[in-house]
């Protein structure tokens, strides 16, 4: 909060201070004196606390001292990226006039810029490899929020996308944008995001949306930018003045939004995602994640769009096909891939330094950056000339043409302007080579000469007065002075052509008339060189802004750079292509688990290789039960199958020997605990939300992977839910379904459901202990060995002896029972709308009643058996 002011005095600069922090109250304001930024009140007190700095005080407010902190201008960086991190906003007040002489009052300060997590340019604050995404949601409907429209940049590159889009929807592209920072009304998005909220009630009107959108995009008609729908144009506006906000009135570079129609991306609900590890794991690390395993990306533009890629696989089969066409030509030219793969290494970041220069603060490595992408481009476009065959396929003819003498007069211009060594900030100087522009070479010859004066004055003058350590030397303050030793200052004090400046203990400085002329001279020739220098720069930055072929090569080169990846994959030998179909096919041979693989061989502790397994679900057998005891592999098996359909409609190669999948329209992936304790749901209620969302939303062409459904519950409870679910997967929803489950009684399913099959995962055990094979069979599993993996997990052996005699017991009387017998009421027929049901409470105590002749009971058996209904209830 703003600290009130009661008695309305405060100092000049504090009432400037007071200003500035009303603008952006939810900010940590960045105040600017001299070399440091300050901070006050409040935000002195968070930021000490969050920086772990000192905190300070400074003058009196309401008859108390203002704490304060601050942090040197010249390290901000760090501090901002550390508040950043931490979700802090960042309002930063810069002097924005120069002090003259006999000003009175503090200096101008505005607010040039306020920073947040999904505004960031600077490359010390961003991760080279990841998008960093700042997002707008909408309802235009105040009342009812079902539709609603979604806008999202990627300021430090431009990119802009937008999507209409129903609420139910948002949670699943939540978890595919993964979003820095959300600028959005509070009731719309999951509480689970609410630590990236940006609160936001704006919601302009279409016209007025339009309007914003024409004016970013200096177009007339917005039509020409392409199809808008109202929630869009909304969304956009939204997104665009909030940009607008932190960039303090201007605005990065755009490129055209692109309209994002779900239509031909691949739906994953949130859970299915987390569950697959894809971009990250369930710890929040990204070591042992899908895309750490098939990343070979060399450019940090390649790699953010692998991740694109990764995390919105494809339903469109072109597409696909393109995308293995490509990197499988690439494969087989090996040679050229190496070429290629040496060439992009050189090939810096562009897309963030063409943002870097659009937000006004462009470096001089950053033109660089460009100079260096064309000439990457260049050299690439050569390589492939050769090649340039009928054979070539599409996708490459496409980078091809893209990058084919684009900007050619750019980069002569670049090549001649820039200098091979290029100091860090235009500041520094000497930024522009010579021989670029007449008039910059002469102002520096000018001072360069005047310079070499000076030298050759020196030497003069300390012949002239016969004083060896006489030395011309340069001083901040004075300028070129004359300095002798203190004892040879006396003497010369008695020239009268000589001026004296300054005297320290040891020192004393003089000037003459021809020193202050040649010092004017140098400074007068530095100050324009300084100023052309800048000036050049500023017009070569803007040149390279309006040159949109820059943006298509760095699309161009980060699309080479992920086939090249892909390529690199294949001439591993064990990757494939697979082949892609629009039917229901599914079958993987000798698939593995890419993400297990990598760690068992980064394991060198663990010397068993991966053991690959098939998969087949083909439509006369779509439905798989798969058994087996803990340990065994099987949540491995159920995810390598669902990864290996994110990969192949990423369009990359699989970690397999043969493959053949028909396109999936939504993939769900139920593995693994399902614990949400933080939304104070227990794992049961989470299962069967999650189970629903299945049932509710899968269809022919989906494929479902779930991993014990039913747990958390009653054994009959759970396994009434487990079959009633897999009969309708199997005769309703008819999805391809890989169901996984400890229930050995569904296998009783096998002989009613036509296009269910069992698979188990192999054991065998030797000398009473278990050895899990990783082996995938046909079949269903005999035992579940529940006891064996608790003494591996470390049961003391009492305790698991104890276990196992109740086991026998429980065993026998399971058998005896009337459960077993009363358990398989199928399903009449197949596909039926009534599945029929395993037995309920009633039905088990209705039938041990039949059973029983109340005559032939002792009355301590009677009071038993009534004690045995009673937990039955
Ligand atoms: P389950 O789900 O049956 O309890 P997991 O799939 O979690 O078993 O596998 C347990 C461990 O077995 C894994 O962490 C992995 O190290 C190993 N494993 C699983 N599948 C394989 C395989 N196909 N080849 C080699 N090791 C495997």
């Amino acid at each position: 909060p703003i600290p009130a002011q009661k008695t309305g005095k405060v100092t000049p600069t504090m009432e400037q201070w007071f200003s500035l922090k009303h603008q952006e109250p939810d900010a940590l304001l960045f105040f600017r004196m001299g070399d440091f930024y300050e901070l006050f009140f409040g935000d002195a007190e968070a930021a000490s606390l969050a920086l772990d700095i000192t905190l300070t005080q400074r003058g009196m407010h309401d008859d108390a001292p203002i704490p304060m902190c601050g942090v040197p201008v010249g390290t901000a960086q760090i501090y901002l990226s550390r508040l950043i991190r931490r979700g802090f906003r960042v309002a930063v007040a810069e002097q924005t006039e120069t002090p003259s002489k006999g000003q009175k009052g503090p200096l101008r300060r505005e607010i040039i810029r306020v920073i947040t997590p999904g505004t960031l340019t600077e490359d010390e604050l961003l991760e080279a490899g990841r998008a960093n995404t700042l997002l707008a949601v909408i309802a235009p409907d105040k009342r009812r929020k079902e539709q609603l429209g979604a806008a999202w940049i990627d300021i430090s590159t431009g990119t802009l996308e937008m999507l209409s889009l129903k609420r139910d929807t948002l949670a699943e592209l939540l978890a595919r944008l993964a979003p820095s920072e959300i600028v959005a009304e509070p009731s719309l998005i999951p509480a689970d995001y609410a630590g990236l909220l940006t609160p936001s009630t704006a919601c302009p009107d279409q016209a007025a949306a339009e309007r914003t959108i024409k004016e970013a995009y200096h177009v007339a008609q917005i039509d020409s930018l392409g199809d808008f729908s109202t929630e869009q144009s909304i969304a956009c506006a939204v997104l665009l003045n909030y940009v607008r906000r932190s960039q303090a009135g201007g605005l990065p570079r755009l490129a055209p939004p692109i309209d994002h129609g779900l239509d031909t991306i691949m739906g994953l609900d949130p859970a299915t995602r987390s569950s697959l590890d894809i971009l990250q794991s369930r710890d929040g690390g990204t070591k042992h994640t899908l895309f750490s395993s098939v990343n070979h990306t060399t450019m940090a533009a390649g790699t953010r769009l692998l991740a694109s890629w990764l995390s919105s696989p494809s339903t469109d089969l072109t597409l696909i096909t393109q995308r293995q066409e490509g990197w499988d030509w690439l494969h087989q030219h090996l040679q050229l891939a190496t070429t290629l793969r040496d060439i992009l290494k050189q090939a810096p970041d562009s897309a963030r330094a063409l943002g870097r220069i659009s937000s006004g603060r462009p470096l001089p490595r950053d033109l660089a950056a460009l100079r260096d992408t064309l000439r990457a481009a260049n050299l690439i476009t050569e390589a492939l000339k050769a090649f340039a065959t009928d054979a070539m396929p599409a996708r490459i003819r496409q980078i091809g043409a893209s990058l084919y003498g684009r900007a050619d007069t750019l980069l002569e211009r670049l090549d001649a302007a820039l200098n091979p060594d290029l100091p860090a900030k235009i500041e520094d100087g000497g930024v522009i080579a010579p021989g670029f522009d007449a008039e910059l070479d002469h102002q520096r010859d000018l001072r360069d000469n005047s310079r070499r004066l000076v030298a050759q004055l020196q030497v003069r003058l300390a012949e002239h007065y016969n004083i060896t350590s006489l030395r011309i030397r340069h001083h901040n303050q004075l300028g070129y002075v004359i300095e002798v030793p203190t004892a040879a200052g006396r003497t010369l004090r008695q020239h009268e052509e000589l001026s004296f400046r300054q005297g320290t203990a040891s020192l004393a400085r003089f000037s003459n008339e021809e020193l202050t002329s040649l010092n004017q001279a140098i400074l007068e020739a530095s100050e324009k060189a300084d100023q052309l220098e800048r000036h050049l720069f500023t017009d070569l930055a803007q040149q390279c802004l309006n040159t949109p072929a820059l943006d298509e090569i760095g699309l161009a080169l980060a699309e080479l750079d992920v086939l090249l990846s892909c390529a690199t994959l294949m001439a591993r030998g064990s990757w494939c292509r697979p082949v892609m179909t629009e039917g229901q096919d599914f079958s993987l041979h000798a698939c593995r688990h890419p993400v297990v693989e990598a760690a068992l061989q980064d394991n060198p502790a663990h010397n068993s290789p991966f053991i690959a397994n098939d998969c087949a679900l083909p439509p006369e057998k779509h439905a798989i039960l798969l058994t087996g005891p803990n340990m065994a592999g099987k949540s491995t098996f159920l995810r390598q199958n669902a990864l290996a359909v994110i990969l192949a409609q990423a369009g990359l190669p699989l970690p397999a020997q043969e493959a053949k999948i028909g396109i999936v329209d939504r993939l769900f992936s139920r593995v693994g605990a399902a614990d949400d304790l933080a939304r104070g749901r227990s794992t049961f209620m989470v299962e069967m939300t999650e189970t629903a969302a299945i049932l509710n939303q899968a269809g022919p062409r989906s494929l479902v992977v779930v991993d014990e459904i039913g747990r958390g519950t009653s054994t009959l409870d759970g396994l009434s839910i487990a079959w009633a679910t897999l009969e309708a997967l199997h005769s309703q929803l008819r999805c391809r379904t890989i169901f996984a489950t400890h229930y050995h009684e569904l296998g009783a399913l096998l002989d009613t459901l036509p296009r269910l099959g069992a698979y188990t995962m192999a054991v065998r055990e030797w000398k009473g202990e278990v050895i899990f094979q990783h082996e995938v069979h046909p079949g269903l599993a005999q035992k579940s060995w529940g006891l064996h993996v608790a003494k591996l997990a470390g049961i003391p052996t009492t305790i698991i002896q104890r276990a196992r005699t109740l086991l026998t017991r429980l065993e026998e009387d399971h058998r005896s029972n009337h459960h077993a017998a009363s358990l398989p009421l199928f399903e009449q027929q197949d596909p039926s709308p009534q599945p029929a049901l395993p037995p309920t409470a009633l039905d088990t105590i209705e039938h041990t009643l039949k059973e029983l002749d109340p005559d032939s009971l002792s009355p301590r058996e009677a009071h038993n058996v009534l004690y045995q209904l009673k937990t039955l209830l």
